[in-house]
């Protein structure tokens, strides 16, 4: 097949996720990704970039790891699938859940498997709500969550994400969401309180907002959200679908900030990538108490949940994860980063706040340095573009900000490093001689 072809067939037959359609229809793909190695990857016609980005914030241990391979075939070649459903179980899934909850802060320890972050999300809604009417308390069925936060886009996973165009994608959307502002202890008080303490479930939060920009919470503001929760006795659900597996430099994100929630969601970096699975971790609370007042069948569960190969790949992910030292290689790395992005802050005018822990990073793209003021269009898609020929993925975020964000693999090295800030200094240095 030529490559034109490739592109026909893709335009005639190929619904992109999360994509503009008009500019897909005119222009096409503009990569034809054919293979990776390490943070960088190939396409069809040759063009070899750094992904920066992970590719959508996953691929923690990189592209192109022969032992996934071969963990994936031999595991196939055994056992590729068999259910999980009430009392069958397997091997690479007794094993995974095991070590997920060893690794796992505080008492999070028994894990239901998904397919992926959004099934996890609605995963953790579906057993916040279930668990308070075993509880005798059917009333707490509100969720709250956070204004610029992503939770995926399953029914419950959309309703909970702040980022309101993605629930403006369709004319309704499910009941009993609330949203508040992310810096806000005040304001998620002040809704509890309207609302009714006895009527909320759960709050969720990511402890570092990927899809929304890369926002770290104020300071103190996870603890202050546990104590919250326990006052009024509200379910805390963390959704560490980017944040797990040693994106931000530690294991899982909230461990920054010193709390333990009661569910934590997971996804993504679990395989990175190899494989499709996610998961929800509960605490020992809740799991003695579903196995105490159940009183039939747990009626949640996906086809694909505890995937006898999907987790056979991710305890061979976690094994490279650690032996390789990844998680430490993500602080420093992402260390080297932030002060990257600090020079390009210096140096150029349209640089405004900037900001990373791990290797998950964000840059603000302003107008006015001073008053943080932005430009009428928006320039990040355009600073996308120029990046992408300059040898270097990244992602624009533009909801009601203008943000570069970076997610490289986590391991990358220094000098892979310096390399995405050279181009990042070529790609701002182009621009900004066509615009100002
Ligand atoms: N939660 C967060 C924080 C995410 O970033 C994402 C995806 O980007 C999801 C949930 C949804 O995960 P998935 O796309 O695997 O359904």
């Amino acid at each position: 097949t030529s490559i034109q072809e490739l592109i026909d067939l893709d335009k005639k037959h190929f619904i992109h996720p999360t994509t503009a359609i008009e500019q897909q229809q005119a222009d096409g793909p503009s990569f034809i990704f054919k293979e990776g190695k390490g943070i960088y990857l190939t396409d069809v016609t040759g063009r070899t970039v750094i992904d920066g980005m992970a590719s959508l914030w996953n691929v923690n241990i990189g592209h192109g790891q022969e032992e996934m391979a071969e963990v994936a075939k031999e595991q196939m070649a055994k056992l590729a699938f068999t259910s999980s459903f009430a009392t069958f179980s397997n091997e690479p899934a007794i094993r995974l859940a095991a070590k997920i909850a060893s690794i796992a802060p505080g008492d999070l320890n028994a894990v239901f498997f998904t397919s992926g972050g959004s099934e996890s999300n609605d995963t953790a809604i579906k057993l916040a709500r279930h668990y308070w009417l075993l509880k005798g308390q059917p009333n707490r069925q509100k969720i709250i969550s956070r204004s610029k936060s992503y939770h995926g886009v399953a029914m419950g996973a959309t309703s909970a994400t702040g980022l309101k165009p993605f629930r403006d994608f369709t004319n309704s959307i499910a009941p009993d969401f609330y949203h508040v502002d992310g810096s806000s202890i005040e304001e998620l008080r002040k809704v509890i309180e309207q609302e009714g303490p006895e009527t909320i479930a759960a709050f969720i939060a990511e402890p570092i907002q990927g899809a929304g920009g890369v926002n770290l919470p104020p300071e103190g503001y996870f603890k202050e959200v546990r104590e919250i929760c326990d006052e009024y006795g509200i379910l805390m659900v963390t959704d560490e679908v980017i944040t797990g597996f040693g994106r931000t430099g530690t294991y899982f994100g909230i461990e920054h900030f010193g709390v333990v929630p009661d569910m934590m969601c997971f996804a993504k970096g679990v395989t990175s990538g190899y494989a499709q699975l996610g998961g929800v971790v509960l605490n020992d609370k809740m799991h003695q108490d579903f196995i105490a007042l159940s009183k039939g069948t747990l009626l949640h569960g996906y086809t694909y949940s505890g995937h006898p190969m999907a987790c056979a790949v991710a305890l061979k992910n976690i094994e490279i994860i650690e032996r390789e030292n990844l998680i430490e290689n993500s602080k420093q790395r992402g260390e080297e980063l932030l002060a990257g992005f600090k020079k390009l802050q210096s140096k150029h005018p349209i640089v405004g706040d900037v900001r990373a822990l791990g290797l998950i990073g964000g840059i603000s793209i302003v107008k006015d340095k001073q008053t943080g003021e932005g430009f009428e269009t928006q320039l990040a898609p355009r600073l996308v573009a120029e990046a992408a020929k300059n040898g270097l993925i990244c992602r624009s975020v533009t909801f009601d900000q203008d943000t570069l964000v970076f997610a490289p693999p986590l391991i990358i090295t220094k000098a892979e490093v310096e390399r995405m800030i050279e181009i990042l200094d070529e790609t701002f240095t182009a621009v900004e001689k066509e615009i100002l």
